[in-house]
């Protein structure tokens, strides 16, 4: 079902909102604040590398 980006290395995650159980899919490497897009909850927050996950994560796909 998600096609595995082969030109750069990072990942999707799975996530799962805390507050409504909406499941998205999310970059690891999101460079913006993601927000869930039902309830809008924030799920990652940029660092310079990688993006804290601040929801469940229940898949990743390389
Ligand atoms: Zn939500």
């Amino acid at each position: 079902m998600v096609k595995a980006n082969r030109e750069n290395r990072s990942k999707f995650l799975k996530v799962k909102c805390p507050d409504c159980e909406n499941e998205q899919l999310v970059f690891d490497k999101a460079t913006s604040v993601v927000e869930c897009t039902v309830c809008g909850r924030v799920l990652t927050e940029p660092t310079g590398g990688k993006a804290i996950i601040k929801a469940d994560v229940i898949a990743s796909f390389e």
